[in-house]
């Protein structure tokens, strides 16, 4: 397989960091998850004491606090400086207020740069909302993953039932649902399909159908 960059972009819960996994691991590439990287800054501002709204300030945590990423047995750990916070950055506080940490340009500056930095040797398979349309334009694979909101809130609701976390489904719809209007309504780099992108609709098609797709997609493009 060549060293290509693949790009995966779609609303919460989509499904992408699943796939963007698979895939990784099944053509030996790089996984990035840069939802990681904001929801590591919001988890920062929170831990410091930072206002969501105070965008120089969190930018200036990015500087302070590199993020960064470490294969391990249990899959792929997010530290910020030496902390571990894989699971720190998943608790409700954090998933609620990453949306408008992630909406400044300041932050969004300094962490696509981070971003493109970690793409550089290619090789890389990257997950987001503007992976597409503003970190990889060059991306040689580009995929849009959606699903309906219902769809998207019972695969958390049965994620989260696995991990032991008490939230209710209207709940996690209506966040889902939040989650998706901030992201495509920001001024800088919303959430929206790249031109040249792949939309898959996922509602109702299993993890490997999704894979599938993808790889067939990939080697249409002669990869
Ligand atoms: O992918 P995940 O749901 O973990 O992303 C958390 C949040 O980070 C998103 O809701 C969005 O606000 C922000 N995000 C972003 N741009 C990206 C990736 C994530 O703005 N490339």
């Amino acid at each position: 397989m060549e060293k290509i960059s693949i790009a995966i972009d779609g609303p919460a819960s989509s499904g992408k960091s699943t796939v963007a996994k698979i895939l990784a691991n099944d053509f030996h590439f790089i996984y990035v998850d840069t939802g990681a990287m904001y929801r590591a800054i919001t988890f920062l501002a929170i831990k410091h004491h930072v206002a969501f709204s105070d965008e120089l300030a969190l930018a200036e945590l990015t500087k302070k606090y590199p993020i960064t990423f470490k294969q391990s047995r249990q899959g792929q750990l997010v530290f910020a400086d030496d902390e571990e916070i894989t699971q720190a950055i998943r608790q409700t506080d954090v998933t609620a207020a990453v949306s408008e940490v992630s909406a400044h340009s300041a932050v969004r500056e300094e962490l696509v740069e981070a971003q493109r930095q970690l793409a550089k040797a290619g090789g890389i398979v990257m997950d987001g909302r503007d992976i597409g349309t503003t970190v990889l334009p060059q991306a040689e694979v580009k995929i849009f993953l959606v699903a309906s909101v219902e769809e998207r809130a019972q695969r958390r609701y049965k994620e989260n039932k696995e991990k032991g976390i008490q939230m209710d489904f209207e709940s996690i719809k209506e966040a889902i649902a939040k989650r998706d209007y901030l992201d495509s309504h920001r001024e800088v780099s919303p959430l929206v399909q790249a031109a040249d992108a792949e939309r898959i609709d996922t509602t109702g098609m299993s993890i490997d159908q999704v894979v599938t797709k993808i790889k067939e997609v990939i080697t249409l493009k002669g990869f």
